[in-house]
């Protein structure tokens, strides 16, 4: 039986960080599902399908093919053949996976990619609905979070190490509605399961963190 180590959370909890962290401790695969849905994000995009119908983004997600690889242990997404992965983490297509991620057959198609990887792999992967939905038997179930303004400032400043400006305020706006369009969408939406670990990390070292998340793995 493969192990399987689920991390859920909010946007800017710092999940992928510790999550790609631990997996590299343990000798894991690390499943980054966000890409997946950000793949898909940059499918719609890219094909102009208007969010608000539904059955456009039914429609036209039949027409992604997304898979994963690896290349030295680091995730590599497959959109319809071609290697998307550095065009992932943009705003754009953040925000549009956000919404397309509400889309049920959206969902079914990834949730079962999710589900085969973990059968055959040990895993530790993160996103939004992995302790509740994707892999409810979960070895290790954490639930990952920090205060919106702490989110918002790490973004900040991830950005400002970058060189890109940016306002503090807005970001920490974009945070709070990726938040409430997550938590409250009828399918799959963002919670903590019954019996994931609350991990706080507003006042945490990130590797606090991953020590407190692996510290739960079996030895
Ligand atoms: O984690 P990341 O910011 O890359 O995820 C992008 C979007 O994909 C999230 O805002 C969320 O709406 C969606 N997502 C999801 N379920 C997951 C992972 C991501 O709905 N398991």
């Amino acid at each position: 039986m493969s192990y399987q180590i689920a991390i859920d959370g909010p946007a800017g909890a710092g999940k992928s960080t510790v999550a790609k962290a631990v997996a590299k401790r343990l000798g894991y695969i690390y499943v980054d599902t966000g890409a997946m849905y950000r793949a898909m994000a940059l499918h719609l995009l890219r094909q102009g399908v208007d969010t608000g119908d539904a059955a456009a983004v039914s429609a036209a997600s039949r027409h992604a093919d997304i898979t994963i690889s690896y290349a030295d242990g680091v995730q590599q997404v497959l959109l319809n053949g071609e290697n998307v992965t550095g065009l992932l983490r943009t705003e754009e297509v953040g925000n549009m996976a956000s919404v397309s991620s509400a889309n049920p057959d959206v969902r079914a198609k990834l949730v079962e990619l999710q589900q085969a990887l973990a059968a055959r792999e040990n895993v530790v992967m993160d996103g939004r609905d992995i302790g509740t939905c994707v892999l409810p038997q979960a070895d290790v179930k954490v639930y990952l979070t920090a205060s919106a303004a702490c989110r918002a400032k790490r973004r900040y400043d991830e950005l400002q190490a970058k060189g890109e400006s940016c306002d503090l305020a807005a970001i920490e706006e974009d945070i709070r509605e990726r938040d409430e369009r997550d938590m409250t969408r009828a399918i799959s939406p963002l919670c903590q399961a019954e019996d994931a670990v609350l991990v706080d990390s507003s006042d945490m070292t990130v590797e606090e963190v991953i020590e407190k998340i692996a510290s739960l793995a079996r030895k």
